[in-house]
């Protein structure tokens, strides 16, 4: 007998999602099967309210969340996100996300994922600060370099990981840096860090481009986000003779047929905030994005932004999910109909922990790796990983997804299995 879980999925929101691919993986884990259940329920989900004094002298409310999806492997890791719409229901299928990318690319680690729902832009540094402080303080019990370690993810960056760090060490009385990585360099973090989601996002889609014999060589490349991961991708694709020819942020959507320049749109988003108002391309309307010709489509913002009608649309050859859950399950059904590889958020985006791994190892032997190291290393483990994947596609006549999938949760309920219950 089973109990009835009091979070219900939203009908296609982020959770339903990835109960629906867990679902879909049934069928290929032979007897693991029986564990199954251990995936569709997060081990541990915490709510904590962030009181602050505001600038202005007033009491500030936020809610954050830390949700600790699965620590069979290893202890936990995943991202923060601060934003306003985030949820716990969203949290919840980023850490279940980062279950499934750990033990895809073989990190001796769990999944977990934490939120504030507080918009960045609304609040000036030093509450900013305030909230990172007080988030994890709040979430102090359950986190730690042997239990759970966070690390940035959308508008959180390494000063908001320098705060963490700050923060936990002054509670526990010593500098305890391997607690969050993605931390700045003179604090325990790692070189190569900062680009290593998008430096795998392009390693990946390289390796995706050769299976499907697309010449990478004046490849058009189609980005939504322009952030960590979305400019670091774009300046890869760029430098190896691909062409970027529109990218979409929160502020608009700039298109150039021929090829926008990388170097000087960067430059633009530091200067503005966004990639609006950019004069080296023509600002287009957000709708049409998806009806952009191109060899690689790249959505690297946020979770289901590709659904099924877009699926319909889209003109290209192959989708690299640098974003967590940008495509919806019937999207995914659409686009394997006609022909568009999809390389999984699980395997495509996994560059960022890998380096997050990397950093969290040096911290322990307090001895550091040059970037050459670093990237090796990284592009090794990745292209083991996606390689693993594809022969397991191959094998069984499924989906990249599924197929990351199938090595993902084989793996967890395999340890599962191997630990036995506890009581
Ligand atoms: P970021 O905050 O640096 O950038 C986010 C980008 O998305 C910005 O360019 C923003 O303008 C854009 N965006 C936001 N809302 C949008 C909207 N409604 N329409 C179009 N664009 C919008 O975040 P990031 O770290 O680059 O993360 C992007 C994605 O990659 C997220 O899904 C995140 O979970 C995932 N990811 C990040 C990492 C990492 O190491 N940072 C690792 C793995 C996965």
């Amino acid at each position: 007998m089973t109990g009835p879980s009091y979070v219900q999925a939203t009908p296609g929101g982020p959770w339903a999602t990835y109960l629906e691919q867990v679902d879909r993986v049934r069928p290929y884990l032979g007897p693991l099967e029986r564990w199954v259940e251990t995936l569709r329920r997060p081990k541990r989900a915490l709510i904590v309210d962030i009181p602050i004094i505001l600038d202005d002298g007033t009491v500030g409310h936020f809610e954050g969340y830390r949700v600790q999806h699965n620590l069979t492997r290893g202890p936990g890791k995943g991202g923060v996100r601060f934003h306003r719409d985030v949820s716990l229901e969203e949290v919840m299928a980023l850490a279940a996300w980062m279950t499934i990318k750990n033990a895809a690319v073989n990190l001796p680690f769990g999944g977990a994922k934490g939120g504030v729902r507080v918009d960045p832009a609304a609040v000036s540094m030093r509450e900013l600060e305030k909230i990172t402080r007080r988030f994890t303080s709040e979430i102090g019990n359950i986190i730690g370099p042997n239990r759970d370690i966070p690390a940035p993810d959308v508008n959180t960056n390494a000063q908001i990981m320098a705060w963490m760090m700050d923060t936990y060490s002054m509670n526990a009385g010593g500098t305890i840096t391997g607690v969050v990585t993605g931390k700045p360099l003179d604090l325990g973090g790692s070189v190569g860090r900062p680009k290593a989601t998008g430096r795998g996002v392009f390693i990946i889609g390289q390796e995706a481009a050769k299976r499907q014999q697309v010449p990478l060589d004046d490849a058009r490349v189609v980005l939504q986000g322009f952030g960590n991961v979305g400019s670091a991708a774009a300046e890869l694709f760029d430098e190896h003779g691909a062409r970027v020819i529109a990218v979409q942020d929160h502020t608009g959507t700039v298109f150039h047929e021929n090829r926008l320049d990388i170097g000087k749109l960067q430059q633009h988003v530091i200067e503005t905030g966004g990639v609006a108002g950019f004069e080296g391309g023509e600002l287009i309307a957000p709708l049409d994005f998806w009806e952009i010709g191109c060899e690689f489509l790249v959505p690297a913002a946020l979770e289901g932004v590709l659904d099924e009608p877009r699926a319909r649309k889209i003109d290209a050859r192959i989708v690299i999910e640098a974003a967590n859950g940008p495509t919806t399950p019937e999207a995914d059904d659409v686009l394997h109909d006609r022909g568009i590889l999809v390389v999984p958020d699980v395997i495509a985006n996994a560059g960022g922990v890998t380096v997050s791994y990397f950093e969290w190892v040096q911290d322990f032997s307090s001895f550091f790796w040059s970037e050459e190291e670093i990237n090796a290393r990284l592009d090794r483990i990745l292209l083991v990983a996606f390689r693993h994947v594809c022969a397991t596609a191959e094998r069984l006549g499924i989906s990249l997804r599924t197929a990351a999938f199938v090595v993902a949760c084989s793996r967890v309920l395999a340890a599962r299995e191997e630990r036995g219950l506890y009581p």
